[in-house]
């Protein structure tokens, strides 16, 4: 198990020096290895100080979240902590938090749908007191009539520091030089600590957390000297005392006089006392240290524990790890590769490895061909194009043997991935899981072959350009596994292609929608098919870099954004643009060149009819250069009856993608501003909510890029 830490306050720190000095001794007891996978904390010294090493510090909440299995909150407050536990419960992670203010406020935002249980807060109310364990666990059929107790330490202490003769203020101080009271002790003090725990134990046992409004409270603040002495007279003690009544419906807080016989009279100093009352068996008392570094510390990692039986059935443990053929494509990258794979098996992950051919062997392999053939035969074409992947598959797999692991490379028919027979694009109709389960259960690194696919009569096929990324994401479906982690030669999903806008930047986090469009008009990264198939899915991809720690970009549902955003500029040169010179203008024309297209199989995506002269029209589309060759022209030209058909090569379609980019005009405003600007014409246009496309010469495709990047401001993302 993966463990994050958020914040390193006492708490925190408590809990890494436990997990860090006792992980054996945990692992032994518990069969369970618990190991701290990422800390963060907003007092950056702290790291120094606690000697943590670089590689466990997170970049952010997000680094955090995805880099570990169980997210434990102890920052305390609402507004960041809330913000945590949101999101790593929305990434499926388990949460572990000893924020009481937390679950009794925004407990009820929480109640996730996931049949597992994936919110712990033992650590909320009872500190070292495993009150919860005793009501979810042990109790788990018994009707709940009443809970009594002493629920904060420093009321406690003070009262009891008050019978012994001192007077409010005196003792308070002492608590406050003993450390059981905060500078500002109100929270304490006035009854509200206590309340929030009432709060949460309501919720346990309702499933909904009333938060304190709804609980009459009174603190200890107006307690005076003589109002213990009266009591001791009449042989009483006072103490702060919460209560909930499940048969009334009814919760407080407040200071009571205790009889001798009570069992709560005895429970003296910081010292925390919860009696429970149930229909079948009477009542319970836990009693025990309240507060504290260590005790809480106890109830968090207890709760790991509990929360590592559930997560382990969630197979949040199964990641799939991607390679790009430009990760694999040296000797010295391919045994790097095997490196992080070990990293990633020591920190408790089990990876299932899908690998492309290497560096450019596809577009080699293609070429190859094209030498013997003008049009080579498509079965014989993937037959060749699939060595590619099997090649390094093998290499990959030899690489993590000779670290000393086991390993299995398989083939697209050994990993049962099966496909139709559409030789070249081919469809994954069914992918049978068990078989690489088996391996990951025998403890097997499987290393599944990217790209290709089997039909059913065992026929060799391929999924289209960049497929491996699509085999990755269906591995991911097929094996329920959380995340699908694409590696790359860069690191994530950038504003602009690197290797044309020099301060472009990585996305933090990206929606499935923005990065299809982005897939789609030209941004390599990652293959289209394959986000298409993680929206659909649910699955969160993170783009990361094969031969850094740099945290990479997350693309998942996304955050809702309301205002319009422009994430990314993307260029496209493989398109070209097709003109009908001369049709005649008549109904019924342009429908007959759309249907020519279709029965051609050819996809258009941009189309104007213009520069209209006497009778006739100039109807223009532009169409992936790849598509061209299935263009029949003959064809196409007398049935639209168009004087010439002319193909324009020397064009790029520029695109800016993002989050509601029509809801003002503003935004097409500077893109076209922009580009005339830098005395860029453009030729044709089309918009839609997600993107803006420009087609403009394509010897200015360097310059626009660039330009529409600064002017949208976009090397300062965060
Ligand atoms: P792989 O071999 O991992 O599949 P690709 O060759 O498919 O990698 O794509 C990686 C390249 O995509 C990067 O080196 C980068 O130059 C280019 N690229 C284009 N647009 C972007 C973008 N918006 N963000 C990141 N990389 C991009
Ligand atoms: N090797 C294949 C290609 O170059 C598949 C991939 O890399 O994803 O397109
Ligand atoms: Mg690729």
């Amino acid at each position: 198990m993966r463990i994050g830490i958020a914040g390193l306050g006492t708490v925190g720190s408590c809990v890494y020096a436990i997990l860090s000095e006792k992980g054996d001794d945990i692992e032994k007891r518990s069969g369970r290895r618990c190991t701290v996978s990422k800390v963060i904390t907003r007092t950056r010294s702290k790291y120094a100080k606690l000697g943590i090493p670089s590689d466990l510090i997170a970049e952010d909440f997000e680094d955090l979240i995805i880099n570990s299995d169980i997210v434990v909150e102890t920052i305390g407050g609402t507004e960041a902590a809330r913000k945590l536990v949101r999101q790593s419960l929305e990434l499926n992670r388990t949460v572990v938090t000893a924020n009481k203010m937390l679950i009794s406020e925004f407990g009820n935002d929480f109640s996730d749908s996931s049949p597992i249980k994936s919110l712990f807060f033992e650590a909320a109310v009872g500190g070292g007191i495993p009150i919860i364990s005793l009501l979810e666990d042990y109790l788990i059929f018994h009707g709940i009539k009443r809970i009594r107790g002493i629920l904060n330490g420093t009321t406690n202490f003070i009262l009891s520091e008050m019978q012994k003769g001192m007077g409010y203020q005196e003792a308070l101080r002492l608590a406050q030089e003993r450390g059981y009271a905060e500078a500002d002790p109100s929270s304490d003090v006035k009854g509200l600590d206590a309340a929030y725990k009432l709060s949460v134990l309501t919720g346990i046992k309702t499933g909904i957390f009333p938060g304190i409004a709804t609980i009459e409270t009174k603190g200890i603040e107006d307690i005076d000297k003589l109002d213990i002495e009266k009591a001791a007279d009449e042989g009483r003690k006072i103490k702060l005392i919460g209560t909930i009544d499940f048969e009334k419906e009814r919760a407080s807080v407040r200071p009571q006089e205790l009889e001798r016989d009570d069992p709560l009279w005895s429970v003296d100093g910081v010292e925390n006392a919860i009696e429970v009352e149930t229909d079948l068996s009477g009542k319970f008392i836990l009693r025990g240290e309240g507060a504290g570094a260590q005790p809480t510390a106890t109830a968090i990692i207890s709760d790991i524990l509990r929360a590592s039986r559930y997560a382990e059935k969630q197979s949040n443990s199964v990641v799939i790890m991607k390679f790009g053929g430009t990760s694999v494509d040296t000797p010295e990258k391919i045994r790097d590769v095997a490196k992080r794979v070990q990293r990633k098996v020591q920190s408790g992950v089990k990876p299932v490895l899908v690998v492309s051919a290497m560096g450019v062997e596809t577009d080699t392999l293609y070429e190859l061909a094209g030498e013997i053939s003008s049009k080579p035969n498509g079965r014989e074409m993937d037959m060749l194009l699939a060595t590619g992947e099997q090649k390094s598959i093998a290499l990959v797999a030899m690489a993590i043997q000779e670290l000393g692991m086991k390993s299995i490379s398989l083939s697209a028919n050994q990993a049962r991935i099966q496909t139709d027979s559409n030789f070249s694009n081919a469809r994954i109709v069914s992918i049978d899981a068990d078989l690489v389960s088996r391996h990951i259960s025998n403890g097997y690194v499987p290393v599944v072959a990217g790209f290709q696919g089997s039909t059913y009569t065992g026929e060799i096929t391929t999924l289209g350009r960049g497929g491996s990324d699509l085999t990755a994401v269906v591995l991911a479906k097929a094996l329920g596994s959380q995340l699908c982690e694409i590696y790359k030669d860069v690191d994530g999903v950038y504003s602009a292609d690197p290797r044309i806008v020099e301060d472009a930047r990585p996305i933090k986090e990206i929606s499935w929608e923005e990065m299809i469009e982005l897939s789609k008009q030209g941004a390599q990264v990652l293959q289209s098919r394959a986000s298409e198939f993680a929206r659909k899915y649910d699955i969160k991809v993170l783009v990361k870099n094969a031969h850094t720690n740099a945290r990479g970009t997350l693309i998942w549902r996304g955050s809702k954004v309301e205002q319009p955003i422009v994430r990314a500029v993307t260029s496209d040169q493989d398109i070209v643009k097709v003109v009908l010179q001369e049709v005649p203008d008549r109904p019924g024309i342009a429908a007959r060149v759309l249907k020519t297209l279709t029965e051609q199989n050819v996809n258009i995506d941009m189309i104007i009819q213009s520069m209209r002269s006497g009778d006739f029209n100039t109807m223009a589309f532009t169409v992936q250069a790849s598509d061209l060759a299935k263009l029949k022209q003959d064809i196409l030209k007398s049935r639209s009856e168009a004087r010439e058909i002319t193909i324009e090569r020397a064009i790029a379609k520029i695109s800016i993608v993002g989050v509601n980019l029509t809801a003002t005009p503003a935004i097409a405003a500077t893109l076209f501003e922009t580009l005339a600007n830098e005395g860029i014409n453009i030729d044709m246009i089309s918009a839609s909510n997600s993107r803006i496309s420009v087609v403009i010469d394509s010897k200015k495709v360097r310059l626009a890029v660039n330009a529409i990047h600064s002017a949208f401001s976009l090397e300062e993302i965060e």
